[in-house]
């Protein structure tokens, strides 16, 4: 059979290679050395294939590895930073532009769950605002921290929307949950359903882009919907939605 006939030679290989083995390391040494220059590049090359091809192995191992001893590892890489933290935290940036929304659903759920994180972060906050105050000031004149901060805005309010109306009007498009109105988010306002008398202190100063970010921050409470302006004042003047009584 072929195969047995290629395990053969295989065989006679290997034990070839393993009685010369010094020879063969001494010719490969000699050949590296005749070309450095050369032999280093190939090296690498073959180094990045290598780790290209087995990323998600080699991430794995390293987390295993990571979780071993984990003081330890946190000490050591306190080192690593503390060594270039120029370098580290342009990586750490451009991580988390990446991913935004995964870190900062991680964090929140961890803060949810444990006291000690909501209080550290919110000393370590108060720090660095202090510290850093003049940048901060300066930084929120800046036309282009306006410009991401009005966007993001946007973009939480039609999130805060988004997840009401399908909750409540079963719309994948935010929508009144009265009349449907759904023609533009700016036609669109979020109704406390049981009136703002019964909310806790907290929620009852909460208005416009505070409002969504408390809503989305606290993963949308019930008590909340959407209603457009019409709807919303009818409500609030009549206690009710003419709507309501012509049905
Ligand atoms: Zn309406
Ligand atoms: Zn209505």
């Amino acid at each position: 059979m072929a195969t047995s006939e290629e395990e053969k030679r295989k065989e006679i290989a290997r034990r070839y290679r393993e009685k010369n083995r010094d020879r063969i390391r001494q010719k490969e040494r000699e050949r590296y050395h005749s070309n450095l220059e050369e032999s280093r590049k190939k090296a690498r090359s073959r180094t990045k294939k290598w780790y290209d091809n087995n990323q998600e192995e080699i991430r794995e191992k390293a987390r295993e590895k990571y979780h071993e001893d984990i003081e330890k590892s946190r000490e050591e890489s306190r080192k690593r930073y503390a060594k270039n933290p120029e370098k580290y935290r342009e990586t750490q940036n451009k991580r988390n532009a990446l991913h935004r929304d995964e870190i900062n659903k991680r964090s929140r759920e961890k803060r949810k769950n444990d006291p000690k994180v909501k209080e550290r972060e919110a000393k370590y906050r108060k720090i660095y605002t202090e510290k850093n105050k003049e940048f901060l000031k300066e930084r929120q004149k800046s036309p282009e921290y306006k410009k991401t901060r009005i966007s993001r805005q946007r973009e939480v309010k039609l999130e805060v929307f988004t997840e009401y109306s399908k909750r409540l009007s079963k719309s994948k498009k935010p929508c009144c949950n009265c009349c449907g109105e759904n023609s533009h988010v700016e036609f669109l306002t979020i109704d406390h359903i049981e009136g703002r008398e019964n909310l806790s202190t907290e929620e009852k100063d909460l208005k416009g882009k505070k409002l969504y970010y408390w809503l989305k921050n606290n993963s949308f409470p019930d008590g909340y919907q959407v209603l457009c302006w019409n709807c919303n004042s009818a409500k609030g003047l009549f206690g009710k939605c003419p709507h309501l009584s012509s049905k």
